[in-house]
């Protein structure tokens, strides 16, 4: 027997049901703040992924699902979204009339991580990309999209954690310190550590072994490598927060797992113990663009964990799947070939918006009844000489009429 590979799951049913309209509900609040959907290749070159993401992140550097194809290049199947559209961006000439570009995507990611709950090897993001607007107000109105996007869905318990990375140049300084005190501690660091210390000593501040030791606590502070003008920037998006009533965590061990970030970073993390989990990430990159060979386009994003959002939903009501069933509107109980093309007919009228079935083999009225009852269909048509009997399930009345009649009295309904 076969098995879906670790990490990877089938999506059916009533799961299916309450993913689809997760993810439309995703789609419908940021539609309303100017977003507009983009559909990227699931496989790069993976040389996009190696330039933006970093080869000192976690993603690139132990993650990646690289492969050659038969003409000997290196793929990737992408481990996030953000380098694909910026790269999608740039290729496009999006920018060309105007530098502004709000998109926003649903599909799947690959990582090779260890599988766990909360954690696949293929997983779905939702997330938006903005391009070419840099206004600290503007990335308070990111994250307060962010939040919108849970209200809708109805999740609650959860904190938002915000930091600031400076700009490119103190994340430079920062990083020199930081490589100056840790090469004072090298024997200290685990393996990955070590590593991190030549390529980016930033990400050992986050590393899950190391993260409480002394050492990390006593590192220095980013806080006093940030400019006059990046803590001026920080500022204003916690001074937009606090005017609109929004409450954050300021945290100074989030960095984020990839390169690509300055100014703003930030995480939505449930609070529920059932899914305790990082639901949404994102922050401001303005230098991807042009490292990716672009202009100098600043620009913000985020993604959201689609599973995490699905399991925080589930921990919050057990019973959510009840709710997402693949209803019947009309039943049609046959007892012959005949009557079956005569109700092939009639639904071929009717599914101008309504869903119909009817049975296919032949069974008791009382089966179909069942059968209809259970799939919550409102009306039952049977067959009777040349006239229809049309049964609404919901008052339990029954009405006998020609076809014709049946045809105009759901064209009422309408
Ligand atoms: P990241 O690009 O790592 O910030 O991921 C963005 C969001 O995707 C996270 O906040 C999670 O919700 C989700 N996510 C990341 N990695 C995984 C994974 N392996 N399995 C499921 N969801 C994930």
């Amino acid at each position: 027997m076969y098995k879906a590979p670790r990490g990877t799951f089938d999506i059916y049913g009533q799961e299916h049901l309450l993913r689809d309209e997760v993810v439309n509900v995703m789609f419908d609040v940021v539609k309303m703040y100017g977003f507009s959907p983009i559909t990227t290749p699931i496989f790069e070159e993976s040389k996009l992924f190696i330039r933006s993401v970093g080869d000192s992140s976690d993603i690139v550097n132990k993650e990646i699902y690289e492969f050659s194809d038969k003409k000997g290049r290196s793929l990737a199947l992408r481990p996030e979204l953000t380098a694909p559209i910026m790269r999608s961006y740039i290729e496009n000439k999006m920018y060309a009339q105007d530098p502004i570009k709000k998109l926003c995507y649903y599909g799947p990611s690959f990582r090779y991580e260890r599988p766990q709950a909360g954690r696949y090897r293929q997983f779905y993001q939702f997330g938006v990309e903005s391009m070419g607007i840099k206004n600290p107000i503007y990335d308070a109105q990111m994250i307060i999209m962010a939040l919108h996007i849970l209200e809708q869905l109805g999740i609650n318990n959860f904190s938002l954690h915000i930091n600031t990375l400076g700009s490119n140049e103190d994340r430079a300084n920062y990083n020199k310190a930081l490589k100056d005190y840790f090469s004072n501690h090298v024997d200290n660091l685990c393996e990955d550590c070590k590593h991190r210390l030549d390529t980016n000593p930033l990400r050992i501040l986050d590393c899950k072994i190391d993260g409480d030791s002394d050492i990390i606590k006593n590192a220095p502070k980013l806080q006093d490598y940030l400019s006059e003008d990046s803590l001026s920037y920080y500022q204003t998006i916690k001074q937009t927060l606090d005017s609109l009533e929004i409450t954050y965590i300021e945290d100074e061990k989030l960095v984020r797992g990839l390169d690509y970030y300055n100014d703003i970073v930030f995480e939505i993390i449930s609070d529920s113990d059932d899914a305790k989990n990082t639901l949404v990430g994102g922050g401001r990159y303005d230098n991807l663009c042009s490292q990716l060979g672009g202009e100098n386009i600043s620009s913000i994003g985020f993604a959201i964990g689609v599973e995490r959002i699905i399991n925080t939903l589930k921990a919050q009501n057990e019973n959510i799947l009840e709710n997402y069933n693949q209803d019947i509107d009309v039943y049609f109980s046959t007892s012959s070939d005949e009557e079956r093309i005569q109700a092939l007919r009639i639904m071929n009228q009717l599914r101008d918006g309504l869903v119909c079935e009817c049975n296919y083999v032949d069974k008791s009225y009382k089966a179909n009844l069942k059968q209809a009852l259970k799939h919550n269909a409102i009306f039952l048509i049977s067959f009777e000489d040349d006239s229809a009997i049309i049964r609404n399930l919901k008052t339990k009345e029954e009405e006998k009429m020609s076809e014709r009649d049946l045809l105009n009295y759901f064209n009422k309904l309408r």
